[in-house]
């Protein structure tokens, strides 16, 4: 082995570091070394940087052989010779510095990236601080450290994620290069074995000079399988609600929860039935569409502007209209024209519980009449969806003792008997993350009737809210979703062991903020006051 490699680190910790025979057999010689270097970018991935002529040399395609069969995951990438030697005599421990070039932060990315989606992680993310940087991913709702790079190296990624590989129309005015010091966002298309992602880059500036970037991964193209409520595993009850709703003439569908809730998914299962491909008409309003679906019509709305796309879907005929999400007075009027006129419109709104959605529509930004709004014709549903993690098959028994006191005592209050209740096997079983498997939907289902949309109109969201919770009449054990807010039905899904408690209180809120309210259901209540009434008689 060569002198020159022994000054790069042998520490087996630092990402990315140039791989030296301590790694594995491999044969570089000193004349290769202008032409090829191998350098290790986390725990079992390496990229091999070669120069265009050195591509398909024997040496390199036996350099990769090589570094395979020692178990690197390796990616090829091509590179300038004064890049590469530029690598080789930089310092010793400078990580950040052995990698230079433009088409190395791309590959690194892309293998950032690459690992993420194999982890299943929704979201990937960097917090970029001056000497560190920290590579978390968003696996089914929990946030789970992947790795730790040179603070220098995070910002050179994210720095060149947003300058040379955002598509250009996605920029804002004004922000067309790279800054740490203001917040940017971007859309940044990958491959990625085979298949296309959408990257929503997101950045803020940090306290201290550093600065997040959230890339939120979309998977594209896949055309055909959306899947039903049923697979989304809404529960009997809330899929009975939300079928009900949509299969009136009349009235709107609103679907409120954070971003990344599952609104979106939600709403296409509920449109999307083999019947509705001979029955219905369905455009989507979409900035950008999510989904490709077989009998579902996506119309490019930043191509023709929203104004345009009531007339559009007027003289289309269409009878149901997605729109991605109402943000402002001018999607809001889509919506509420296309109402008014009779087509279904679905769409979702940022809030976070179902009776807050009535205030946000008719509320400053988006600023539609409550006199209009608040009608049967109008809205038909009001809901809410987020997703919480699922636990694992290989789950354990609940027990005082791997509760604890606090989440016991809470539990035996809300009335949810331990027999049912699990918790994670965090040592996990192979299949999961630490006891944890996909993400389950967690609702509110309020289907307005003349007194709720009465009291909202008036103003009175509270007396709204109050007379909708007064229609639970089932304790938090059952699976009816009827006047329930998302914790009573989260705790249904504690009590038949699909959900820890622990990720209920990180979701939702702590169990202490709740009391559950059961009602009597009204023929009781009736038949307990004729009771009164005999007894008094
Ligand atoms: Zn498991």
């Amino acid at each position: 082995m060569l002198n020159l490699l022994k000054r790069f680190s042998k520490d087996r910790s630092v990402y990315p570091r140039v791989l030296t025979n301590d790694d594995g057999q491999f044969p570089t010689q000193a004349s290769h070394h202008a032409s090829i270097i191998a350098i290790a970018l986390r725990p079992g991935a390496a990229s091999l940087f070669v120069t265009e002529e050195f591509q398909n040399h024997k040496v390199a395609r036996e350099i990769q052989k090589r570094m395979e069969r020692a178990g690197w995951n390796v990616s090829v990438a091509n590179d300038t010779a004064a890049n590469i030697q530029n690598r080789y005599s930089n310092k010793a421990g400078e990580a950040s510095s052995t990698v230079r070039s433009i088409s190395s932060y791309t590959a690194i990315f892309d293998q950032q990236l690459k690992s993420a989606i194999e982890e299943r992680a929704v979201e990937l993310r960097y917090h970029v601080r001056d000497t560190t940087c920290g590579v978390v991913h968003n696996i089914d709702g929990r946030v789970y450290r992947a790795l730790s790079i040179d603070g220098v190296q995070g910002r050179d990624i994210c720095s060149n994620a947003y300058t040379s590989l955002a598509d250009r129309k996605s920029l804002e005015a004004g922000k067309n290069t790279f800054s740490a010091e203001q917040d940017q966002s971007c859309v940044i298309m990958r491959e990625i074995d085979g298949a296309k992602y959408k990257l929503r880059y997101q950045s803020l500036p940090e306290a201290d000079g550093g600065f997040d970037v959230t890339m939120r991964i979309l998977p594209q193209g896949q055309r055909g399988d959306i899947p039903s409520l049923e697979k989304l595993d809404f529960t009997p009850s809330a899929i009975r609600i939300f079928k009900k709703a949509m299969r009136r003439r009349n009235g709107a569908i609103y679907m409120s929860g954070p971003v990344g809730g599952g609104k979106t998914s939600a709403l296409y299962a509920a449109l999307y039935r083999p019947e509705n491909q001979r029955k219905d008409y369905i455009l989507t309003f979409e900035d950008p569409p999510e989904y490709a679906q077989y009998g579902i019509t996506r119309v490019p709305v930043e191509k023709i502007g929203y104004a345009n796309a009531v007339k559009r879907a007027l003289r289309m005929g269409a009878h149901i209209v997605m729109i991605g999400e109402i943000r402002d007075h001018e999607m809001g009027s889509v919506a509420k024209v296309l109402s008014e006129t009779g087509q279904k419109v679905v769409t979702t709104v940022h809030v976070n519980n179902a009776n807050q959605i009535v205030g946000r529509l008719c509320g400053e930004e988006i600023g539609l009449p409550r006199q209009t709004m608040c009608d049967m014709d109008m809205i038909a549903g009001l809901f809410y969806t987020s997703l919480l993690p699922r636990l694992c098959d290989c789950k354990l028994h609940a027990t005082r003792e791997n509760l604890g006191p606090r989440l016991s005592s809470e539990l035996a209050r809300l009335g949810v008997p331990l027999e049912g209740v699990r918790v994670p096997n965090v040592a996990g079983c192979g299949k999961c993350k630490e006891g944890r498997r996909g993400r389950l939907p967690v609702v509110e289902m309020i289907e307005p009737d003349e007194t709720y949309l009465r009291f909202m109109r008036d103003g009175k969201d509270g007396d709204a809210k109050d007379y909708w919770l007064s229609k639970c009449t089932t304790p938090v054990t059952s699976e009816d979703v009827t006047g329930k807010p998302k914790m009573a039905t989260a705790l249904y899904r504690v009590a038949i062991g699909d959900l820890h408690v622990e990720d209920l209180e990180e979701g939702i809120d702590l169990l202490e903020t709740y009391n559950h309210r059961q009602h009597p259901a009204p023929h009781e209540a009736s038949r307990r006051h004729q009771l009164e009434v005999a007894e008094a008689a």
